[in-house]
């Protein structure tokens, strides 16, 4: 008898593609895709949740591709939250095909008002996806998050609220602090020149004129002209530093600070600041709070 159960558990096993539940202790598997969702999703589900991240730091979302670990990953996972608006450009195919009733991949940006967004030609979306860098967005990003692992597994919903309200308060101290720092910089000074437009709801959010050279994906290249153009830009308004990008080339923004050269002047490489993903895991740029303080320190020192 006990030989016919283990057969009729291994045909189950089988067929339904589950997992053995003692193996991840009954925790929810949760694959995430950029590095920002995925320390947020850690920060709310604390050791409650199995997570996966597929992007880890220097990966570009828009070039991403999945490979077949990945499609594995997100076969067997509870949860999958990504960034949306067609951040993440390879992957939307591979969602919309796995999209069934009872796993829906979650884009975290349908939980912003699309009236509050920043248009954009550049993306199917027709919206610019950068959402994270307002950092009121991304607290809505953590409202979504909780509400979803709730709803999955209502027995832990208060430590994920508890967890959100942890983060959120440290979100509001983060926001408070970057404000102050970026007050430091006279109004004309503050004009963001990068590789390309990742930063155009950190403009929006505090107070910086935003110029990209690549237009808002890294898939189109700039042409010369773009180089030109902007080199004589940052001649007449006197701009100080440019920035790479640790998910971009640095090539672009050589080629900027070799055509400003070329017409007898000088703009110094202020720092690389980290656009579509967080730095080294275990790093203080390895976590979002921690990313966005580098980010707002490298820019104000450079162009004070
Ligand atoms: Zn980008």
């Amino acid at each position: 008898m006990k030989k016919y159960f283990v057969l009729f558990c291994l045909f189950a096993l089988l067929l339904s593609n589950c997992k053995d539940k003692k193996e991840d202790n009954g925790k929810l598997n949760i694959v995430t895709t950029t590095s920002m969702i995925t320390d947020l999703v850690k920060n709310i589900g604390g050791d409650s949740i199995n997570i996966q991240g597929l992007m880890g730091s220097g990966v570009d979302p828009h070039l991403y591709k999945a490979s077949e670990g990945d499609v594995s990953k997100l076969v067997n996972a509870d949860i999958i939250f990504y960034n949306g608006l067609h951040l993440e450009g390879k992957l939307v195919e591979v969602f919309e095909k796995m999209g069934s009733a009872t796993k829906t991949p979650i884009a975290l940006a349908d939980a912003i008002d699309k009236n509050t967004l920043i248009g954009s030609d550049y993306f199917a979306s027709n919206y610019d996806p950068h959402v994270w860098f307002d950092i009121n967005y991304f607290k809505q990003f953590a409202e979504k998050v909780s509400s979803v692992l709730s709803e999955k597994n209502p027995e832990n919903a208060s430590i994920y609220e508890s967890n959100k309200i942890k983060y959120l308060e440290e979100l509001d101290k983060l926001q408070v602090e970057i404000i102050s720092k970026i007050e430091t910089l006279s109004t004309e000074k503050r004009i963001l020149v990068t590789a390309h437009d990742a930063f155009n709801y950190f403009g929006k959010a505090y107070g910086f004129e935003v110029v990209g050279l690549q237009g808002l994906s890294t898939a189109t290249e700039a042409g010369v002209q773009d180089v030109q153009k902007l080199a004589t830009f940052i001649i007449e308004k006197q701009i100080k530093a440019i920035f790479v990008e640790s998910s971009v080339p640095k090539r672009t923004i050589e080629a900027l600070q070799a055509a400003v050269k070329s017409k007898g002047h000088d703009v110094e490489i202020g720092g690389t600041l980290y656009s579509d993903a967080l730095g080294n895991a275990g790093t203080l740029e390895g976590t979002y709070i921690g990313m966005f303080d580098y980010n707002v320190n490298t820019i104000v020192n450079a162009l004070k």
